[in-house]
């Protein structure tokens, strides 16, 4: 094939793997979903070979899928048949960080767990936090708009992202990598290529906001009796605590599954609600916030870590990495509502889910300061719900109460049937048109978002 043999002209062994040499993990995102390994693995090591890649691509019409750490849960990296993938594996590391622009510039293959410590070790903390840290790649996190652990307080990804360098599907090269926190120079790609999942251009470099390395950090986890007492916890600590950081709540469900497979027996009995609360503040202060909550009747119980090996256990039960370990097949949902109407569609959900598929565990948890909530539910036996019944079920309740089907994951391809269920047609319509304009043969991530 002519164009895999100019690729591999152009990219060299290391950066074209063909056929056997396709390794196992470029056929899926941790979705498990995808099931075709890409026909050639484009493994680019500077923007120049991206782009001129991809020129080469767009000359032939052939599909590119890129793949950053592949952690991905909406499908998004997974190749079609007859697919390349592009990894950004070998487009790594940080640039520069600039201290007096409290930035750091960095390429988009970097591990988010590389980024968080180099800045800390400039003494900045890196905005974007999230379970999967140790492999997902900085260009992903933009690519999804990822969320994850303390967007209440520096909000998502996009929120974070001063400049942007991308290269279209025709190997053109978009570059905006200013520092500079204000600039209204007309439409903004930042925040076009910002969960573009992929479609809309291949992310190359970017410029990241710092924000100052916390000097203390103070973390409890409170027992509460419903969830009224966690709407009034979320409104005390917003308004009487300084620094909130993450405000984290698990239904009881959740919490005595979660607890119990990780080995920790931290409340004895689950209560009806577990909230983290983390806050940038000295552990006295907490204390006292804690102190007064109590008094008023809004948390019934709660143990406030005075180690860090303390609060890393409340944060093992929240993360359920033992849960995914434990529950094969695990299905696991993560959609937005208004933060009142968390617990309505939680108990409506479970209400639902069990009538259809009795004997199901069926538990909730999330980022409840961002108004997102995760659904976790395993099938009776490890079954697989090959109809799709939890999604009509979670996503039409999602749609008569006004939510989103996404929260942070994005849409990729397992979410694709159910974006009408957020988005209006006109709005799909105007999606798809951004879409064809710099992407008129259609090559780049087919397939994924529309
Ligand atoms: C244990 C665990 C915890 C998680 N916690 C969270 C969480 O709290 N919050 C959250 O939001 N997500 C979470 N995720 C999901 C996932 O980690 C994020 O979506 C992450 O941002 C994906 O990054 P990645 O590099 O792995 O991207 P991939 O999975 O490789 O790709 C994701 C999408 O981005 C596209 N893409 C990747 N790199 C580029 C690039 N350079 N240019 C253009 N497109 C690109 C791909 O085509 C695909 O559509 C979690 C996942 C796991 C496994």
């Amino acid at each position: 094939m002519a164009l895999l043999d100019e690729l591999a002209t152009l990219l060299g062994p290391q950066g074209c793997l063909i056929g056997t040499a396709v390794p196992e993990a470029a056929r899926s995102d941790a979705s498990r979903a995808g099931r075709n390994l890409p026909i050639a693995l484009l493994r680019p090591a500077s923007v120049d070979e991206v782009s001129r890649a991809m020129a080469l691509c767009h000359a032939a019409g052939q599909a590119v899928v890129p793949q950053g750490g592949m952690t991905g849960l909406a499908g998004g990296a997974n190749p079609r048949p007859g697919d390349f993938a592009l990894s950004l594996q070998r487009l790594s590391g940080i640039e520069e960080i600039d201290r007096d622009s409290a930035t750091m510039t960095l390429k988009a293959g970097t591990v988010l767990q590389v980024a968080q410590e180099k800045a800390a070790e400039a003494g900045f903390l890196f905005p974007v936090d999230l379970g999967s840290r140790g492999s997902c790649t900085v260009g992903g996190n933009i690519a999804t708009n990822a969320g994850g652990l303390r967007v209440i307080r520096d909000g998502m990804t996009r929120d974070n992202l001063l400049g942007i360098e991308a290269v279209l599907a025709d190997g053109t090269v978009l570059s905006n990598l200013g520092k500079m926190v204000k600039n209204n120079t007309g439409y903004d790609l930042r925040h076009l290529l910002a969960g573009s999942e992929g479609t809309l251009g291949i992310i190359t470099r970017a410029v990241f906001r710092l924000r100052p390395l916390p000097r203390d950090r103070a973390t409890a986890l409170c027992a509460l009796d419903s969830y009224a007492c966690v709407l009034a916890l979320l409104a005390g600590a917003r308004t009487q605590l300084s620094g909130l950081s993450a405000f984290e709540a698990m239904w009881r469900d959740y919490f005595a599954m979660s607890q119990s497979l990780a080995g920790l027996r931290l409340f004895a009995d689950a209560p009806a609600f577990s909230v983290i609360l983390e806050a940038q503040a000295e552990t006295a202060a907490l204390e006292g916030f804690l102190g007064t909550a109590f008094e008023e009747g809004i948390i019934a119980d709660a143990l406030v870590a005075q180690t860090e090996a303390e609060a890393r256990d409340f944060w093992t039960v929240r993360e359920g990495h033992a849960m995914d370990a434990h529950l094969p097949g695990l299905i696991n949902l993560d959609v937005s509502l208004p933060v009142t109407r968390l617990d309505d569609f939680a108990q409506a959900c479970r209400v639902a889910i069990l009538a259809r598929l009795p004997g199901s565990h069926v538990s909730f948890f999330g980022h409840v300061g961002d108004s997102n909530l995760h659904i976790a539910v395993a099938l009776p036996d490890g079954a697989d719900d090959i109809d799709h019944t939890v999604d009509e079920i979670a996503y039409g309740l999602v749609r008569d109460l006004g939510g989103s089907v996404s929260a942070e994951h994005g849409i990729g391809t397992l979410k694709r049937a159910w974006l009408g269920h957020s988005r209006s047609v006109p709005e799909i319509a105007a999606v798809r048109s951004l879409k064809a304009s710099p992407d008129r043969k259609g090559i780049l991530n087919p397939g994924k978002v529309l």
